[in-house]
């Protein structure tokens, strides 16, 4: 199971990893918790805050459905909690700003101050106790924005539904923490505990990444290239992804 908060996420951090366990067997159901009401750039004219959820949302709905056929990823569901920002057709509304409508249509209840959000983590661990996942993959707990609210929703959502008796394995990290920005450091993250070999998978994940079209990511395919040549070279073959497994639920 991959639980991450927007639309190219999964494909960003394991995509790789996602195509060859799917290769491999295994089942793989991707979990996408905010509505994606923002950040697509639609016309690809450089305008990537400038529409209005509804408009964004099914872009990126179609781009996820394209991205997880390539991939071959069994089952989406959708959580739909409202993104931190969307555009209200004239400015950008922020979480906690007067114009940010909490009851916008858009989607079910926002997704920050996800630590004490008990109806989000709720709703997670209801899918966890339903799928049990022997994997599940979260972004990093200190990824950014509505990355972290997701990181820490799975994250208290696994511990507790292991509390409460589910059968899970193990819950994973990217050792990579943003993606979307240059200046990320992949030198100041945890070292991976686990090393995925993705080198025949690679053209897959990429071609997951371009099926986000919204996204134009030129620049963040560059830099995924050198990551996973890096941690290629730990592996000692030609692309890895790397995890960190913050909780195995046999050895906790
Ligand atoms: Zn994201």
């Amino acid at each position: 199971m991959v639980a991450m908060a927007h639309a190219n996420d999964m494909e960003t951090y394991a995509g790789g990893t996602v195509a060859k366990f799917v290769d491999e067997g295994y089942r793989v159901i991707l979990v996408m918790l905010t509505a994606n009401m923002a950040g697509a750039d639609i016309h690809q004219d450089g305008n990537f805050m400038e529409h209005a959820p509804k408009e964004v949302m099914a872009v990126r709905e179609k781009e996820t459905h394209e991205a997880a056929q390539i991939l071959g990823v069994d089952t989406i569901l959708q959580m739909g909690f409202k993104d931190s920002v969307y555009h209200t057709g004239k400015e950008l509304a922020w979480l906690g700003d007067q114009n940010y409508d909490v009851h916008h249509p858009a989607g079910a209840e926002p997704i920050a101050a996800a630590a004490g959000n008990f109806r989000c983590i709720k709703r997670m661990q209801t899918i966890l106790e339903k799928y049990e996942p022997q994997i599940v993959i979260t972004h990093s707990l200190s990824s950014g924005y509505e990355h972290t609210c997701a990181a820490q929703i799975v994250n208290q959502a696994f511990g507790q539904a292991v509390k409460d008796g589910a059968k899970l394995g193990s819950l994973w990290i990217p050792t990579q923490v943003r993606h979307a920005a240059w200046e990320s450091d992949v030198r100041l993250f945890a070292s991976p505990s686990v090393l995925i070999d993705v080198t025949d998978y690679w053209t897959l994940k990429l071609k997951a990444l371009r099926a986000h079209q919204s996204q134009h990511s030129k620049n963040s395919i560059r830099k995924l290239e050198i990551i996973g040549q890096y941690w290629g070279i730990a592996r000692q073959c030609r692309y890895a992804e790397p995890f960190f497994c913050v909780y195995d639920a046999k050895h906790r």
